[in-house]
C-alpha cells in the first residue's frame, strides 16, 4: 500500500476490466444456487435433468434476444478463444468446400485469432493481414481491396482489447454480404458494454465471452449465422445439437445469461458513468508532459484507456502501481508476463520501445472518481520518478 495517513474510501482499485471482470453480485448468487441445488444433467430424462435443460433452453434464448439473434444461432462454448478457434475452423472447412483458401485479418485481431490463423497457414490457408492506421481503426476500403476471388472470410474485431477502439463492423460486414465472403467479429470487450445487435451487424460469426461483462470465467457464445452449421471441435455426445460434445457447464451457462441480461439492463446508465470516468482519467493523465493516448479519441469503448508514457518502462511502473494497490495491464493478460511488446500497439505504428513504454488502464461501473484522482496522482509521481532516473 502506498500512502496509509491519507482518507481514501479504498484499499485496492481493480482497472484491468479487459483482462476479466468482477463477478455481479447476483450472477453469483444464482450460480451458487444451481451449484446447489440444480445438479441435474439436462439429457437425463427424469425431473432433476428436465429442470436443468428448461434452464439451458431458457439460458440460450435469454442470451440470443440480447444480441437479437434466434435461440438456433447459439453456441455454448468454454469461452471466446473457444468460439474464435471454431468459428474460424468452420469457415476454413467452408471455404475448401467451394475452393476457397484466403483469409483476411487485421493485424490487431485477438491472439485467439491470430494463432489460430497460423495454424491454419499450415493447412493450405493463405492470410492477408491488414495495416492498421496510426488511430487504431481498420479502413473499410482496406478490407475491400484485400478480399479477392478465393477469399473464404474476414476477420475484423468489434473492439480493440488493449487500446479500446471501435471497428467500423457494419460497413465491413455489408461489404462481406455484398461479396459473400464471411465475417468473424470478436466481439468479446463489446458485448455487454455497448449495444450489439447481429441485425446491425451483418456477421457470420460472432463470438462473447461471460468473464467479460461480469460472468464467470469458462463460458463464451459463439453465433453463428442461420445457414451457417459450425464444425464441431469436441466431438461426443449429442449436446448443442452435436456441435460441442460434453455435460453443458449449465451453472455458468445460467449465470453468463444472467450477467448479460443484468449488463443489457444497465447498459445505458454504466456506459454513461464509465465513459464519464475514462474521460476523467485521461484528462488527468495528459496533465503529465509527453504523455500519449494511444488510440482514437472518439471512436473508442467506455472503459479502456491506453497511454504512451514517454522515457518509462511500463511494467515497471506497472509494480510500482500495483504497490499502490492500482491493477493495470502493460499488455494482453495472455502475454503478460512474455518479453515481447504488444502486437496491437506495433501495428499501429508504435516502435517496440514506444509500445513497452505504454500501459493499458480499463474501467467498469464499481469504479469511482475518487480512484481516478488516485491512479492520476501515483502514476504522476512514479512517471517523474522514473524519467529522473532514467
Ligand atoms: C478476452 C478476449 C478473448 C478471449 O476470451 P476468453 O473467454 O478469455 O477465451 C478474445 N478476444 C478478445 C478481444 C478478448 O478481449
Amino acid at each position: 500500500m502506498g500512502d496509509k495517513t491519507d482518507s481514501r474510501h479504498f484499499e485496492t482499485v481493480y482497472a484491468d476490466h479487459a483482462a476479466t471482470t468482477p463477478m455481479h453480485p447476483k450472477v453469483l448468487e444464482t450460480m451458487t444456487q444451481m451449484l446447489e441445488n440444480m445438479y441435474g444433467n439436462p439429457s437425463s430424462l427424469h425431473c432433476q435433468g428436465q429442470q436443468a435443460k428448461r434452464m439451458l433452453i431458457r439460458s440460450r434464448e435469454m442470451i440470443a434476444s440480447c444480441i437479437e439473434a434466434h435461440p438456433r444461432e447459439i453456441t455454448f462454448t468454454s469461452g471466446g478463444s473457444e468460439a474464435i478457434n471454431q468459428a474460424l475452423r468452420t469457415a476454413a472447412y467452408l471455404g475448401a468446400s467451394k475452393g476457397k483458401h484466403h483469409v483476411v485479418a487485421s493485424r490487431i485481431e485477438h491472439h485467439a485469432v491470430l494463432n489460430t490463423l497460423k495454424l491454419l497457414e499450415k493447412m493450405n490457408c493463405r492470410v492477408t493481414f491488414l495495416d492498421v492506421p496510426a488511430n487504431g481503426i481498420v479502413r473499410p476500403q482496406d478490407v475491400a481491396a484485400a478480399i479477392r476471388e478465393d477469399t473464404a472470410l474476414v476477420c475484423v474485431m468489434h473492439a480493440n482489447n488493449e487500446i479500446g477502439t471501435l471497428q467500423p463492423v457494419e460497413e465491413i460486414g455489408q461489404m462481406c454480404r455484398e461479396k459473400q465472403v464471411l465475417l468473424l467479429v470478436d466481439a468479446v470487450q463489446s458485448v455487454g458494454h455497448i449495444p450489439v445487435s447481429v441485425r446491425d451487424i451483418s456477421a457470420s460469426f460472432l463470438v462473447f465471452s461471460a468473464h467479460k461483462f461480469g460472468g464467470p470465467k469458462g463460458a463464451g457464445v459463439l453465433y453463428t449465422r442461420a445457414g451457417i452449421e459450425p464444425v464441431p471441435l469436441i466431438a461426443g455426445g449429442g449436446q448443442e445439437r452435436g456441435l460441442r460434445a460434453g455435460t453443458e457447464n449449465l451453472p455458468a451457462i445460467a449465470g453468463m445469461a444472467r450477467a448479460l441480461e443484468i449488463a443489457v439492463d444497465e447498459m445505458t446508465v454504466n456506459q454513461k458513468r464509465v465513459t464519464a470516468l475514462r474521460d476523467r482519467l485521461i484528462a488527468g493523465l495528459e496533465t503529465i508532459p509527453q504523455n500519449v493516448l494511444n488510440g482514437d479519441r472518439q471512436s473508442r469503448l467506455p472503459g479502456i484507456a491506453n497511454f504512451f508514457f514517454p522515457g518509462v518502462d511500463a511494467e515497471t511502473l506497472l509494480i510500482l502501481l500495483d504497490n499502490d494497490g492500482i491493477s493495470a495491464s502493460s499488455g494482453a493478460a495472455c502475454s503478460a508476463g512474455a518479453a515481447m511488446p504488444s502486437h496491437v500497439l506495433t501495428a499501429i505504428g508504435l516502435t517496440p520501445q514506444q509500445a513497452r513504454s505504454s500501459l493499458r488502464f480499463s474501467l467498469g461501473p464499481e469504479n469511482t472518481a475518487e480512484e481516478m484522482e488516485y491512479i492520476v496522482t501515483r502514476v504522476k509521481t512514479h512517471v517523474e520518478t522514473l524519467r529522473k532516473r532514467s
